[in-house]
C-alpha cells in the first residue's frame, strides 16, 4: 500500500468550480458544498474532493483501500449490497432522499 499523507481536510460550502467525486465520480456542481481533501500521494500534492454523504461512507470504510470513483454514492461496498437487498430500491430514489440527507448533514455542522 502507498502511503498517504493528509495534510488537510475541510468543507467547501460553496464550490467554484466543477469537481468530481473521488468516491463515486458524481459530479460536485458549482455553488455545492462538499468536502476537501488536500494530500501527498507517492510524493505528488492531490486534491480530493467528496460529497458529504461520500465522505460519511468513506469514513465507515475505516482507511480501507477503495477503487477511486467506482463507488455508489453515500454507500460502502457492503452497505450498497445490503441496501439493494433490503430495499430493491431504485437508485434515482435513492439519490432524492441522499440529498436531504446531506443538507441536514451539513446544517448541523
Ligand atoms: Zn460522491
Amino acid at each position: 500500500m502507498s502511503y498517504c499523507q493528509v495534510l488537510d481536510t475541510r468543507t467547501v460550502k460553496k464550490t467554484r468550480s466543477i469537481h468530481y467525486c473521488d468516491w463515486c465520480g458524481g459530479d460536485i456542481p458549482i455553488g455545492s458544498s462538499c468536502f476537501k481533501f488536500v494530500n501527498i500521494y507517492e510524493g505528488n500534492f492531490n486534491s480530493q474532493y467528496f460529497h458529504p454523504e461520500c465522505e460519511d461512507a468513506l469514513t465507515r470504510n475505516g482507511g480501507e483501500e477503495y477503487a477511486i470513483k467506482c463507488n455508489h454514492r453515500g454507500k460502502t461496498e457492503e452497505e450498497w449490497d445490503d441496501y439493494k437487498q433490503q430495499l430493491g430500491d431504485s437508485e434515482d430514489n435513492y439519490l432524492k432522499k441522499l440529498k436531504t440527507y446531506a443538507d441536514l448533514k451539513l446544517e448541523a455542522k
